[in-house]
């Protein structure tokens, strides 16, 4: 995929409720805004890459990309999951990702412990693949650090010249 590696950043708000937080998968969604400039090339799938919430640290992350249910399947939705514990939600506040490597196509699932399972074996794909040093350098990436964490500084713009150079 040309478009990879994929910056962007958005404010996390609340997704279709459909309780991956309960299976231990909590994913955080990203406004239409954010979806709406998705490059064409970027297919749905499970992504692996970097993440971090507001200023802090950088993690390691999963993140879906599909059809979103609540638009009769007309949009798609991108749900990150990033590989921390964290102490308490964060929805309203501005994640940033860059989105590395792809991992495989979307599918459905028999059962949940099927699905469960294969969001596992996806979290760890990503933490070997991410070590790798190709990868393993954007975790300190500029992006990163970069003072437009407000959620109205996270713009096309700024999107476009990020990915651009
Ligand atoms: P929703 O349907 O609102 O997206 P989820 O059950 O998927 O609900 O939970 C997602 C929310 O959980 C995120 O928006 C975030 O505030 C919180 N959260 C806590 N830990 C994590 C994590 N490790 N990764 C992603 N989101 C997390
Ligand atoms: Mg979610």
């Amino acid at each position: 995929m040309k478009s990879l590696p994929y910056f962007c950043r958005g404010e996390v708000v609340r997704g279709f409720g459909r309780g991956s937080k309960e299976l231990g998968i909590p994913t955080a969604n990203f406004p239409d805004s954010v979806v709406e400039h998705l490059p064409a090339d970027v297919n749905t799938g499970i992504y692996y890459g970097w993440a971090c919430v507001g200023h802090g640290d950088v993690h390691k992350m999963v993140m879906s990309i599909g059809w979103n249910p609540y638009y009769k399947n007309s949009k798609k939705s991108m749900e990150t999951h990033v590989i921390h514990t964290f102490k308490e939600d964060f929805y309203g506040e501005v994640l940033s990702v860059v989105m590395v490597g792809y991992i495989r196509p979307e599918r459905s699932f028999d059962s949940l412990d099927a699905l469960i399972s294969a969001i596992n074996s996806d979290i760890e794909e990503a933490k070997l693949k991410l070590d790798q040093p190709e990868f393993l350098k954007l975790k300190t990436d500029n992006f990163f650090s970069s003072s437009s964490h407000s959620p109205s500084a996270a713009t096309t713009a700024e999107n476009s010249i990020i990915n651009g150079h």
